[in-house]
């Protein structure tokens, strides 16, 4: 018997939830909706290959992140057909309260619930799905929330939370591992996306340029980062996929510094590893930028050798 034959033989309403799934969403019975990216990739691999329910993110693919992102008509029509809206939470949506206003009977899902949350700038950050152990407390909670709401397929969900936890810890490791013996510890980004990620794995962010994703700085603001990235001595500055890297292509020409690529995982494929291979690559970015010995670690580690006691 072929497997298309085997399939005849499922219960008519797994049948129609596979049928929903890999021809369209329109016959779905749960139809789960994600606010943007990272969430869409944590929630598809805690919903994924369970009859009947379907994950559909709201935002367009390259949206990025949603400061300040406004809904749109269509976005309203998405969410009136949605029966659970998965947020990263912490401020990310701030289109929240109105979405719930236009769709009341919407339960929605808070991934970020019971992360102690970082302030930048004066305001909360957001941005904890970078860190990849806070991450893992996102699928915990959509996984949780999910099961409750859902309790015909809570078993489903809890055992697709643990697989994927189980990737997510390897890569964890693997991330710690190949970040322990880095030469320097200093980065300079140009979003507020990487204080969680920073800290999660030791490194200090010196200074941001931009603090708000895509705005170029003022001549001013880059003037004040060429001599900071002088004085410092830094020799790796992180861009973003995202965004322009004209303003970090200036302070690298005048400061001789190279400009690498830092993804904060909110442009992607929509496929349910893409979380673990952008981070691999930004592990590999990491330690070919901050793995080198520059002069400058030469000659500190040289001094601190000459200092030392016979
Ligand atoms: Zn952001």
């Amino acid at each position: 018997m072929n497997t298309w034959l085997s399939f005849q033989c499922l219960p008519a309403i797994v049948a129609a939830g596979l049928l929903s799934l890999t021809g369209g969403t329109s016959a779905a019975e749960l139809r789960i909706t994600t606010s943007f990216y990272p969430i869409y990739l944590a929630t598809l691999n805690v919903a994924r290959d369970i009859p009947g329910v379907a994950v559909i993110n709201l935002t367009k693919p390259l949206t990025g992140c949603l400061h300040d992102y406004q809904l749109t008509p269509d976005d309203l029509v998405s969410l009136s057909k949605a029966d659970i809206f998965v947020v990263n939470g912490a401020g990310m949506e701030a289109f929240l309260d109105k979405a719930v206003q236009q769709v009341p009977r919407l339960k929605v899902i808070q991934a970020s619930t019971g992360i102690a949350l970082l302030s930048t700038g004066g305001s909360v950050n957001p941005h904890a799905w970078v860190s990849v152990a806070l991450h893992m407390k996102q699928v915990e909670n959509i996984a949780a929330e999910l099961a409750r709401l859902d309790p015909d397929h809570a078993d489903l969900y809890r055992k697709n939370a643990a697989a994927y936890l189980t990737k997510l810890d390897t890569l964890r490791m693997a991330m710690h591992a190949g970040l322990q013996n880095i030469k320097t510890r200093e980065i300079i980004t140009f979003h507020e996306a990487f204080p969680y990620f920073a800290e999660e794995f030791g490194l200090t962010i010196v200074a941001v340029i931009e603090r708000d994703p895509g705005s170029e700085p003022n001549a001013r603001e880059l003037a004040q980062a060429i001599t900071l990235v002088k004085k410092t001595g830094i020799k790796a500055i992180f861009a973003e996929p995202q965004y322009s890297a004209k303003a970090a292509e200036t302070i690298a020409r005048e400061t001789g510094a190279t400009v690498y690529r830092l993804d904060p995982v909110v442009t992607g494929p929509m496929k349910a590893d893409a979380y673990l291979t952008i981070m691999q690559t930004n592990l590999r970015t990491l330690k070919e930028a901050l793995g080198r010995q520059t002069p400058d670690t030469r000659r500190r580690n040289a001094k601190q050798t000459s200092t030392c006691p016979p």
